[in-house]
């Protein structure tokens, strides 16, 4: 494990490989992205005993969010990067010309990635497809929280990646903090708020930009016009996936009170089809990261309307899926991100109610709404913002690189994923050329009416 007197070399090896210009071959990095996607091929194995050992996560899950995410990343980002690094010619203002203009994207150098614990493999490898395609050198640091993934992160990537370029630094804030006193070139980091503002601070120090990949409550709107049998079962998998542990899962239902009692049945009786009568049993329901997570939830649901589940053991980190109906809006539940397996579902008597109860809180990650109304489709597209947004289905938006991911406000600020990756991680270079022939004397002093108007023409 690093410890954080080591950081410093670990930091200046990194740097030095950047200077010498190593990481900006196109060949280079298309040959790091393979090797990134081979690890994931030949250490699934490995990957998917240390998560099931951090979060009982099944081997379909692991198969879908950790290791194919972040293979097909690697894969979209190979085919495209020839495209993507070319200089991109734009056009020249008759002032400038005759001349040209272009942008040439450049490396931005040594990037930090700070990682969460709840997809704890993708959430270092996914970013650093962005890193690696646009040519940078990267220091990784893993959740400490999840540490069988961390160790395992920290034992097989060096094999594969240039050991030069790349570097897993272990630990929890004591590590962090110290990387966070050292001069990096940009920071993604993803996980809470709190710790947002201290990676932000940090950052401000050196005037290290940085990309935020929080969280929030992230509604799910159900109207009555819905197809409610299509809506249980995609709501209940975006929900239960991972345990609820999902920074874009639905955070919580506002649902049209003429379908609300037929859908809540619905949905409980799709957590009854996917995980069983006893979810505690099922390989392929997830578990808390930690005691003192799954104990939270003990506290989240005292006092609540337990529709469906609420069992906890605190000592097995076992959280049942959890319907709870019509918590108070001033509830601990309603107040901060669930982040786990527990859906409320609140009833609105109209629609509109439920764009204002969305209007009047911070901007979510992402929002899910589920209707066959162009009119209801058109108002929460036009009335709220929101990360990303998702209608009629829920999470399935984040399997496409075409799109952008990140979040607005309080759910994070910049974006990754496909070419917003390269471009969160590259500094777009602006270049304008001239040549030496014509040079119009129109600009330069003494200036005089004829000069200002011809300026003004050609402008
Ligand atoms: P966490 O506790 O693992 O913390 C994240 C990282 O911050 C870790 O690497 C940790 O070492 C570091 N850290 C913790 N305390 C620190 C401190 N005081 N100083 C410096 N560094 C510190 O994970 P978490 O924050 O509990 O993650 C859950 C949150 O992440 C949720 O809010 C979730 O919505 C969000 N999330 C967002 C995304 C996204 O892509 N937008 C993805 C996953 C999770």
């Amino acid at each position: 494990m690093t410890t954080a007197e080591s950081i410093p070399d670990v930091l200046q090896r990194v740097r030095a490989t950047f200077t010498t210009g190593k990481t900006r071959p196109i060949e280079w990095r298309l040959h790091q992205l393979g090797e990134l996607a081979r690890m994931m091929r030949e250490h699934e194995a490995d990957f998917a005993e240390a998560l099931q050992a951090d979060l009982h996560k099944g081997s379909f899950e692991t198969a879908l969010s950790e290791l194919g995410f972040v293979a097909s990343e690697a894969k979209y980002a190979s085919k495209h990067l020839h495209r993507w690094a070319r200089p991109k010619r734009v056009t020249t203002p008759m002032m400038a010309l005759p001349g040209s203009s272009y942008i040439q994207p450049e490396p931005k150098g040594v990037v930090l990635i700070i990682a969460p614990w709840n997809y704890p493999l993708s959430m270092v490898c996914a970013p650093l497809v962005g890193a690696i395609a646009a040519g940078n050198c990267a220091v990784m640091k893993p959740s400490e929280v999840t540490t069988n993934t961390s160790a395992a992160i920290a034992r097989i990537l060096p094999r594969y990646l240039d050991k030069d370029a790349f570097a897993v630094v272990e630990g929890g804030v004591p590590e962090t903090t110290e990387l966070l006193e050292n001069q990096f070139d940009h920071i993604l980091y993803t996980g809470n708020e709190r710790v947002a503002r201290i990676v932000m601070t940090a950052a401000a120090k050196h005037l290290t930009p940085c990309t935020l990949e929080l969280g929030g409550k992230s509604p799910c709107l159900v109207d009555k016009s819905a197809n409610l049998e299509v809506a249980a079962s995609r709501i209940a998998w975006g929900k239960f996936i991972n345990a609820g542990q999902t920074c874009v899962a639905p955070d919580h239902v506002l649902v049209h009170k003429a379908v609300a009692t037929q859908f809540t049945e619905l949905l409980a009786a799709k957590i009854k089809e996917f995980y069983g009568e006893d979810p505690g049993q099922s390989p392929d329901y997830c578990r808390i990261a930690s005691e003192r997570h799954a104990a939270r939830f003990a506290r989240l649901l005292e006092g609540q309307r337990i529709h469906t589940g609420g069992q906890v053991d605190v000592a097995k980190r076992y959280v049942a899926p959890t319907i709870v109906l019509d918590p108070a809006p001033d509830s601990e539940l309603m107040q901060e991100e669930i982040f786990g397996p527990v859906l409320p579902i609140i009833t609105v008597d109209e629609m509109h109610h439920a764009i204002k109860f969305v209007a009047d809180r911070p901007k979510p990650l992402a929002l899910y709404l589920f209707t066959k109304s162009k009119a209801l489709e058109a108002a929460v597209l036009d009335k709220l913002s929101a990360g990303s947004v998702c209608i009629n289905d829920a999470v399935i938006f984040m399997v496409s690189p075409e799109l952008p991911f990140g979040g607005i406000g309080n759910s994070g600020m910049g974006r990754y994923t496909g070419w917003y990756g390269f471009e969160t991680f590259s500094h777009m270079k602006p270049v304008m050329k001239r040549g030496f022939r014509f040079d119009a004397p129109m600009r330069y002093p003494p200036y005089n009416d004829f000069k200002r108007r011809f300026m003004e023409l050609v402008r």
